[in-house]
């Protein structure tokens, strides 16, 4: 399998769901062995910053997942873009952003995959990093657990959840990692939130941009939203959405299966912790090292231009 990246840049606004701050996301083609990487524009005199789509980068996960340069620059709610450029078998994309949080859109990664489809992928010459997991890593919050198993080929998500809530309720879904399953299955699946949270999460700055444009609104009795549910499962799909979104910051392809009860944000995160934390329970296809950085991480000022990433394209 071939590294990909996307033909032409996209272009994506709106308000962060959490900030309620407006932004204007484009997602650039990148060349082979660059990975997901985020730079953020239109800091304080003019700045610019590159924040690489890593676990290492992660500053925050409550609700959301934020990266951080650790030096000012941080970007927040990231999940459902990358899951949608993970979902589609993206393995490089430049995302700009001028804004502290990735635009919310309605919710789930449908607009970000109609996006890209609507310019296409290309194929770049080298051959695509997996990322192998050796023996089973396991990690626990509470009641909430996830692990991460070897598996001989593919990668498969097996998520399932229990709210007390009787809209939700028990759901499992085995989901195995293809682009045309993921657009199918998951892509459409929205982020969603329980009603009587929402003056707590208001107060400790969450959800300002929440809207029933953007998050399914779930009360003691019934669905708020007029619509609907997209899925009846529609919120362990969602779960499925974000742990591809947030898996992807372990940087390469996973070849393993990923089974979770009550994942967020967080556990997604001390998952890959967990994982990297041992050398012995995972290697690479490929061991050739990713290309050296021409910037000094989180400080340099950088210059984009869209023929600087047209050179690898094929
Ligand atoms: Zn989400």
């Amino acid at each position: 399998m071939k590294q990909t990246t996307l033909k032409k840049a996209v272009v994506l606004e709106d308000i962060g769901v959490h900030s309620g701050k407006p932004a204007r996301l484009t997602i650039h083609p990148a060349e082979a062995n660059s990975g997901h990487t985020f730079l953020r524009t239109n800091l304080e005199n003019g700045r610019e910053r590159l924040i690489d789509a890593r676990h290492s980068a992660v500053a925050a996960t409550e609700l959301q997942t934020v990266i951080s340069d650790g030096n000012g620059a941080s970007i927040a709610t990231i999940e459902h873009c990358l899951s949608a450029l993970a979902g589609l078998g993206i393995d490089n994309a430049l995302i700009e952003i001028d804004g502290p949080e990735v635009p919310i859109l309605d919710g789930s990664a449908a607009r970000f995959v109609e996006a890209i489809d609507s310019v296409g992928i290309v194929t770049l010459s080298k051959s695509r990093k997996v990322l192998k997991v050796l023996k089973t890593v396991r990690v626990e919050m509470g009641s909430a657990w996830a692990e991460l198993v070897p598996a001989s080929s593919g990668f498969r998500l097996d998520v399932e959840i229990d709210f007390e809530n009787r809209m939700i309720g028990r759901q499992r879904r085995v989901f195995d990692m293809s682009p045309a399953a993921y657009r199918r299955d998951i892509a459409r699946a929205r982020t969603f939130g329980f009603m009587r949270d929402v003056e707590k999460l208001w107060k400790a700055g969450f959800a300002r941009g929440a809207s029933l444009e953007n998050t399914i609104a779930v009360d003691e009795e019934r669905i708020v939203n007029p619509e609907g549910l997209r899925f009846t499962d529609e919120f362990v799909r969602h779960k499925l959405l974000d742990a591809v979104g947030d898996l992807s910051l372990a940087g390469a392809t996973l070849q393993g299966t990923y089974r979770a009860y009550m994942p967020g944000h967080k556990l997604n995160f001390k998952m890959l912790e967990a994982l990297f934390a041992d050398r012995t329970a995972y290697s690479y296809s490929d061991t050739a090292t990713k290309r050296e950085p021409q910037y000094e991480h989180g400080r340099a000022e950088v210059f984009i231009s869209a023929s600087a990433y047209a050179a690898d394209m094929s």
